[in-house]
């Protein structure tokens, strides 16, 4: 057994603790059938809530835990390593609707959703994605248009995490003419709750992975939004999401390491039991240098990401290093668990134990909050920043 990297402080060992039991007691017993059954528990969420996991990153003013981004990021691990579809809810809720609320709200808005958010009692969603602007987001087609005070809204947002069960939804929208094809600069954020009438759930996705975590359509049909739900100012919406994205990858890498390192840790407790050739399979080179690999890529992928994580609680700009977290993180994920795969041959393609679903699970860590194709052109794109 390795010792742990990372220095912990007592508080962070701490929180470590809890979420580690909370995943155990809570998790582990139904996550096989939520995977299955493709199934959302709502519950989990109170539960969560109750720890205050939805509200660490934001202030104790606003009734968050106001803690650190790397004490969030263990926390968040501990959950992937058990269930990747609460860590998404987690990631999502903690880094993208609280923080867009947190840093470009006003103090009506903080008041009225930011609070209640970070103690768990609203459940926040992301909305940008739409069937024809993935990558291309800022070629989003949604249309907000003015009717009075009030904007109204037509479109539809794709792939939305735990989107029929949110109760406040960032959404972007084209706020510039309507018919605009391309551009970031007409975007704005607008908050979006399910009791404004027009906001329909469509096409439930039937996924690979991830399958706990339901992913939606969201129709916007002459949806009527008020003043008071603009976020910070018209035009900004779009800068808004990517700074949050920022974030949002840090969050995603670490559910990645999460999912990596239970595919780890049951390879190496499986390597241990599985006997061939009288021996156990541990013994083969060809296993321990495997089980190594799988180890190496594990501690890397976390290390860089809590370094970037530290720069970020300094204040530092991430863009580059968030990237970089995420695509190592995502790609150490697919890679540990198609070796996991392999370690447990025959048993590790069927669902008697857990590493085929963290290979599935694995996948969606390369796609969603940019692709690692995008991650790259972003860190391409930095490497020549001020040269
Ligand atoms: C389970 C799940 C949950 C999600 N949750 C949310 C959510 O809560 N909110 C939200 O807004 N979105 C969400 N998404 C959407 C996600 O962010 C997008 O799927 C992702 O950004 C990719 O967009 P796309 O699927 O349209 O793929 P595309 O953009 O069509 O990409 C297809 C392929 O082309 C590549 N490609 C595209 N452009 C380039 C380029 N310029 N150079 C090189 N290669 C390129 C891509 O890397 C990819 O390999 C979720 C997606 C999934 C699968």
């Amino acid at each position: 057994m390795l010792s742990p990297l990372l220095p912990l402080t007592e508080e962070q060992r701490e929180i470590q603790r809890v979420a580690r039991e909370f995943a155990r007691s809570e998790l582990a017993p139904h996550v096989a059938e939520w995977d299955r059954e493709a199934k959302f528990d709502r519950s989990i969420v109170g539960k969560l809530g109750a720890l205050g996991f939805l509200g660490m990153l934001i202030p104790e003013a606003y009734d968050g835990l106001g803690l650190d981004t790397a004490t969030y990021l263990l926390a968040l691990e501990e959950v992937a390593a058990v269930d990747a579809s609460t860590a998404v809810l987690m990631s999502v809720h903690n880094s993208l609707p609280t923080q867009m609320l947190l840093q470009f709200g006003d103090d009506a808005q903080r008041e009225r959703w930011l609070k209640p958010m970070a103690r768990g009692e609203l459940l926040g969603a992301f909305a940008l994605s739409e069937p024809e602007a993935g990558s291309d987001a800022a070629s989003l087609q949604c249309q907000a248009v003015r009717d009075g005070d009030d904007w109204v809204l037509n479109g539809t947002k794709s792939w939305i995490s735990h989107g029929a069960h949110a109760d406040v939804i960032l959404v972007m929208a084209r706020t510039d003419r309507p018919g605009a094809r391309h551009g970031s600069k007409g975007i704005t954020a607008f908050v979006v709750t399910p009791d404004l009438a027009g906001l329909k759930v469509g096409k439930k996705e039937n996924k690979l992975g991830l399958r706990g975590s339901e992913t939606v359509q969201l129709v916007f049909d002459d949806l009527r939004v008020p003043p008071a739900n603009v976020l910070g100012e018209v035009g900004r919406g779009f800068i808004y999401a990517m700074q949050s994205l920022d974030n949002g990858r840090l969050g995603i890498a670490s559910q990645a390491v999460g999912i990596a390192r239970a595919a780890l840790d049951a390879s190496v407790a499986y390597a241990d039991d599985r006997r061939q050739f009288q021996q156990p399979i541990k013994s083969f080179q060809a296993i321990q240098f495997k089980l190594a690999d799988m180890a190496v890529r594990v501690n890397a992928a976390r290390a860089l990401l809590h370094a970037s994580a530290a720069m970020k609680d300094r204040g530092e700009p991430i863009t580059a290093y968030g990237s970089m977290s995420k695509l190592l993180a995502s790609e150490t994920a697919m890679w540990v668990t198609t070796q996991a795969v392999q370690v447990f041959g025959g048993y590790g393609y069927v669902k008697e134990y857990p590493v085929e679903r963290y290979f599935r699970d694995a996948k969606v860590t390369e796609i969603y909050e940019g692709t690692s194709e995008i991650q790259r052109i972003v860190i391409a794109r930095e490497l020549y920043e001020g040269r």
